[in-house]
């Protein structure tokens, strides 16, 4: 990111360069800054407003589903790093190391978390003793570092903010369906709340996560067409319980080796979001989640109309009052800057108040998804603006729905595959034997990686794509950030 810290002045049209235009919105809408760190962002007031709206989302079902959060050191001795070998293979050439501090050198390196299953594995192999012990539940909020070559605000930054959970079960089943169960609060929380539709399936084996006998995803696509992968869900099996010791006397007196799982998304559903509903004209935030669901831009020429027009202000903001969160714009600003303003930073309504509007008792909404102008009376803002959010928030989802099945193709073979992708991007769904080799054989080819083989609607059968052998899977191929 060093290199990235020059933004273009004018707005980079979404169709010209989608990379460009992406780095700009974050740095125009003042979502994150570049750091004197290599490869770490400042997430900005504005940016972080938008994640803890997000936070609240996601951290109310995850409670809801009968987890407790709780808080684990950043730093992991290497010993308990490398007790389960799988997982520390992958996550090593990521790994930042402390090696010395107080001014001597360490006796035991200490990993900065990368993810935290060996430490919350550590604490639950202490507390595990007893069938009655289980299930553990628990969620973390916190940051990892994973030492990221190539970095991109949001998507991809050497520490980034997330949440992990971690969870113990004495049975099988009840790891497997807790594992399903946080996915769809994944797919749940992200297309309610982002309004971001989501493609929910299982990872390929050379896709899964290290160390785990299954990994689940949430596949969005961005604006380009391009995937985002937006959460993960694992199933560990008993292996880190082997690993890490977690065993319990069981109800028949046999002691035996718990089932777990982990399950993590991160900042990076903020450049989803950003990716999947910006426009030309920059950011446009979901309802649900957005810092201003509503900015008030006060018009008046003279100075003697500045009091009329403060007063409906200031009895709108009142009626608003615990309904929507509305900024006022009374920055010296012309009310034309303040509408590119605002527009660029992608609140989902205006409303405009000027002396004529006072007169007449009533203001101007515009809402930034159509540019829909509509006067309401001020006497029945306080039921129509509501309204008028839930609908922007319908209408972003429904076309990114729209935009995902336009970009979405059934193909038969690689050389169709091929063909296509060359054109344009997009999901594309194909069958596919289950062999690692056909999996390659088409990221080689394409540069496409095989997202998903999704837990609903996969009913595209036939030969291989590659091979040409039966094939018992449906997957889904993409490029992908
Ligand atoms: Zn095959």
């Amino acid at each position: 990111m060093a290199d990235e810290t020059r933004f273009v002045e004018e707005n980079t049209d979404k169709s010209d360069d989608y990379a460009r235009w992406y780095l700009d919105v974050v740095a125009k809408a003042q979502l994150a800054d570049y750091s004197p760190v290599r490869g770490c962002m400042v997430i900005r007031p504005y940016g972080y407003a938008l994640w803890e709206n997000m936070q609240a989302g996601l951290d109310a079902r995850i409670k809801a589903t009968g987890h407790v959060n709780a808080y684990f050191p950043l730093f992991i001795p290497e010993s308990l790093l490398q007790r389960e070998a799988e997982h520390v293979a992958g996550f090593n050439p990521e790994v930042a190391w402390i090696t010395a501090a107080g001014g001597n050198q360490l006796e035991e390196r200490l990993a900065v978390r990368p993810t935290s299953e060996a430490m919350i594995m550590t604490m639950y192999g202490k507390w595990v003793q007893s069938w009655r012990d289980l299930p553990i539940l628990i969620n973390q909020w916190g940051n990892v570092v994973r030492w990221e070559m190539r970095t991109r605000p949001f998507l991809r930054t050497t520490e980034f903010l997330w949440q992990e959970g971690h969870t113990a079960h004495r049975a099988e089943d009840e790891a497997r369906e807790e594992v399903l169960r946080m996915l769809d609060v994944y797919r749940d929380f992200v297309e309610t709340e982002l309004g971001v539709p989501v493609l929910a399936g299982r990872k390929s084996d050379a896709e899964k996560f290290a160390g785990a006998e299954a990994t689940y995803t949430i596949e969005a696509m961005m604006g380009d067409a391009q995937a985002l992968q937006a959460g993960t869900s694992h199933f560990f099996g008993q292996k880190f319980a082997k690993a890490f010791d977690i065993s319990f006397l069981d109800q028949d007196g046999e002691r035996r080796h718990a089932w777990t799982t982990s399950w993590g998304s991160s900042t990076r559903l903020v450049g989803g979001l950003i990716m999947c509903h910006g426009d030309d004209s920059g950011l446009i935030i979901p309802p649900r989640v957005a810092p201003h669901q509503t900015v008030i831009v006060p018009i008046f020429r003279k100075e003697e109309e500045r009091e009329a027009v403060r007063e409906a202000v200031d009895g709108i903001t009142r009626s608003l009052d615990g309904q929507v969160r509305c900024h006022v714009d009374w920055s010296e600003n012309t009310p034309g800057w303040k509408f590119n303003e605002w527009e660029m930073r992608g609140v989902p309504v205006r409303l405009e108040v000027g002396p004529r509007d006072v007169a007449q008792g009533q203001a101007v909404a515009v809402r930034r998804d159509t540019r829909a102008k509509e006067s309401i009376p001020l006497s029945g803002l306080a039921t129509r603006l509501p309204e008028l959010l839930d609908d922007v928030q319908r209408s972003l989802f429904d076309r990114a729905v729209a935009f995902r099945a336009a970009h979405t193709h059934h193909v038969k073979s690689l050389d169709e595959l091929a063909e296509l992708i060359e054109k344009e991007r997009g999901f594309f769904w194909a069958p596919w034997c289950g062999s690692a080799a056909c999996e390659e054989a088409v990221r080689e080819r394409t540069r496409a990686t095989l997202r998903c083989i999704p837990l609903d609607g996969g009913d595209d059968r036939g030969p291989c794509l590659v091979c040409g052998q039966p094939a018992d899977h449906t997957a889904v191929f993409a490029h992908s950030y």
